[in-house]
């Protein structure tokens, strides 16, 4: 194990818009954030396509390029980076320990913004076809899907996102949902609507995806009669919402039923978690907004936060002061 005893302001893990607006805040505020930004690095909009809603970019941004800009702003005010995964955490105590396999780092202050992950159906072949036709992320695979037909799973935002972006390849792209009602903004909806190439399956679910090497077919069941078919596909893209990236923090930080991590803890920090010196921002504590803006919005109140409560330790003079581990 390697530890070379210096103590951090903060450490903040994870690197989407809300880790990154931290490491932002906190190398400015001069708190030479260490971020372990893991192996994937960036968040959900190194997934994305364009990003049209960031305010700023009038004419759009892609989200991998947002990212960059994002990490690059954190490095110009001295923000260090760690590109691979924490692996296990003690946060109680004042110093907190944060392990990267047998390295371990100290800090005063832990900022925990590691997300939320795509949800799959659980079906049978889903993932042993995953990458042979089966995805989550249309940005990623979607070139791979040129003449092709498609089914997407879902009927929120991601799935209309997801079905709009596709129909730049594919010749054809079903959009699957098990209900009637769609979670989805009316906007997005629409433009899915809208779009010729684009079919709605509504109260149907999957319940498998067939194929040998690549995805041949899908599944299908009618909610209402029960009735079953097969649809010919070539694609299946599964976007049905996202679980907190929470893992590691189990035991340790107050989550709910889902997993999220419980902020305003302290009601005068609403980053603040059940862990004195521990603040969450981002998809990791927020099921319901879950927007890259918002995200941005509660790192840089994370960060706020967290120097908040270091100009509230005595002991704190200056940056990255030495003690024994
Ligand atoms: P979501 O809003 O939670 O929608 C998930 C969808 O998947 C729902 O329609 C749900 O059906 C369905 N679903 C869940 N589990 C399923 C299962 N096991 N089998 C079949 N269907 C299942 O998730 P999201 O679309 O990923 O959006 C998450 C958040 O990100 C939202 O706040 C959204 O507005 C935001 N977002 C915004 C943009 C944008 O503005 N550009 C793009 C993408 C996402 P039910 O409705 O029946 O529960």
């Amino acid at each position: 194990m390697s530890s070379n005893n210096m103590v951090h302001n903060t450490i903040i893990v994870g690197s989407g818009p809300a880790g990154l607006t931290a490491a932002i805040y906190t190398a400015r505020g001069r708190l030479d954030p260490l971020v372990i930004e893991g192996y994937q690095a960036g968040g959900q909009l190194m997934l994305t396509s364009e990003v049209e809603n960031f305010p700023g970019f009038k004419d759009g941004i892609m989200g991998p390029e947002l990212m960059m800009e994002f990490r690059a702003q954190a490095e110009r005010f001295g923000a260090e980076f760690i590109t691979k995964n924490v692996t296990k955490v003690e946060l109680d105590g004042d110093i907190k320990k944060v392990w990267v396999d047998d390295d371990l780092y100290l800090a005063h202050t832990v900022i925990i913004s590691t997300g939320a992950s795509a949800n799959l159906l659980g079906l049978k072949n889903e993932s042993r076809l995953m990458g042979r036709g089966v995805s989550t992320c249309a940005t990623c695979d979607g070139f791979f899907f040129r003449d092709k037909t498609i089914a997407v799973v879902g009927g929120g935002d991601s799935a209309m996102e997801e079905a709009t972006f596709l129909t730049r390849f594919a010749k054809k792209v079903y959009i699957i949902h098990r209900r009637e009602g769609f979670r989805a903004s009316k906007i997005m909806f629409e433009k899915a609507e809208n779009n010729p190439k684009i079919e709605f399956i509504i109260n149907t679910i999957v319940t498998d995806v067939v194929g040998e090497d690549a995805v041949t077919a899908a599944k299908l069941q009618n909610t209402q009669t029960g009735e079953e078919a097969e649809l010919p596909i070539d694609g299946l893209f599964v976007a049905i919402g996202h679980t907190p990236n929470t893992e590691l923090f189990k035991n340790q930080v107050t989550m709910d039923e889902k997993g999220y991590i419980i902020t305003s803890s302290d009601k005068s920090h609403i980053t603040a978690t059940n862990i004195p010196g521990v603040f969450a921002c981002g998809d990791v504590q927020d099921k319901r907004y879950r927007q890259a803006i918002t995200a941005a919005g509660s790192g840089c109140s994370a960060a706020l936060d967290a120097e908040h409560y270091l100009e509230s330790l005595p002991e704190v003079e200056d940056v990255s002061e030495p003690v024994a581990a």
